[in-house]
């Protein structure tokens, strides 16, 4: 299925994550069964820090791909990994029909010695488009940073290198996760002042529960909005209406991206089929 879902109008995606265990795969296919029913314009299928693990992406998107027939997009890191490791992922894709790739730099693995990071065959996930896009059966997509990305010395730097991205061959972009609305609204009227002219998919994430919250939050640095922490310090403490109001806050997120004409959406779905068409639920209105 090699469709241009990168040039559609509006596009309302998902991230699933492969698992983590081998034991949990038999799981993951029905957690992917009832993804698919849910309809989404693509499913996007999480890499393994460092490249670990490369085969379950490649299998869950295959999946995906070929036995739900929904467009599937492999994400790719590049940062620990070599032209020919790189070279041996893009052509496991192509045999799989999987021709979306997520193109990122991905974190420095915590067992990277600084000699094997000084040697590193790709700095960042420009020289990945730009080394994968010599074969023309790819269509790559990128990440960008609302509340800029923590190595970027400002905003502007940032911007600079989304551009040169997309300069690079990127076709669309996928936003970090985000709490504030008000965040990717100035973020997008920066990015096209800059030239950026691809669709951008706004990330949303439900938090459901407060253990989300130590890490997801941590480790995306997005910045939590006072009605969200007010949120947090009602509910967090009862697992059920911490549920309950994560999914609406998520919802009322994305009706609003959608009031101010935002028209495309990623949900991080955490791998939670229930929430998410509890999510759709609420939106199915706005999302048509
Ligand atoms: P880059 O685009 O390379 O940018 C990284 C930094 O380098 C930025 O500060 C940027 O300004 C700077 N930069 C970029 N280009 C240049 C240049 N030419 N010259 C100088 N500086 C430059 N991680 C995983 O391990 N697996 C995943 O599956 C995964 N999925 C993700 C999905 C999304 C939607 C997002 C937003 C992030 C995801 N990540 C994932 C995390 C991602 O790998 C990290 O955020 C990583 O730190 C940056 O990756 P990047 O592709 O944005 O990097």
């Amino acid at each position: 299925m090699n469709q241009d879902i990168f040039s559609a109008d509006k596009t309302f995606s998902l991230e699933v994550f492969p698992p983590k265990k081998d034991d949990d795969f038999a799981s993951a296919f029905s957690v992917l069964d009832e993804m698919g029913a849910l309809s989404p314009d693509f499913i996007s299928v999480t890499y393994g820090a460092g490249g670990s693990r490369a085969g379950k992406t490649i299998e869950i998107a295959s999946y995906i791909e070929n036995t739900l027939h929904i467009p599937a997009i492999a994400h790719v890191t590049c940062v620990g990994s070599t032209k020919e490791s790189v070279s041996q992922v893009a052509e496991a894709l192509k045999q799989h029909g999987i021709s979306h790739i997520l193109a990122l730099r991905g974190d420095r693995p915590k067992d990277m010695t600084d000699e094997q990071f000084e040697a590193r065959e790709f700095e960042h996930a420009t020289d990945l488009i730009s080394f994968l896009r010599r074969d023309d059966f790819f269509h790559f997509a990128g990440a960008c940073y609302p509340e800029k990305h923590f190595d970027a010395f400002s905003m502007e730097t940032d911007l600079r290198h989304l551009k040169t991205k997309q300069d690079a061959g990127a076709e669309y972009l996928i936003s970090q996760l985000f709490f504030d609305n008000d965040y990717f609204y100035t973020f997008m009227d920066r990015a096209i002042s800059k030239g950026i002219t691809i669709p951008v998919s706004a990330g949303i994430m439900p938090i459901t529960s407060p253990r989300q919250i130590g890490t997801t939050v941590t480790l995306s640095g997005s910045s939590i909005p006072k009605q969200f922490a007010d949120l947090i310090a009602r509910y967090g403490d009862n697992a059920e209406d911490m549920r309950k109001a994560g999914i609406d806050y998520a919802a009322r997120q994305i009706r609003d991206l959608q009031d101010n004409g935002v028209k495309h959406i990623h949900l991080y779905s955490m791998n939670k089929p229930k929430v998410t068409a509890e999510i759709l639920q609420a939106i199915k209105d706005v999302i048509a």
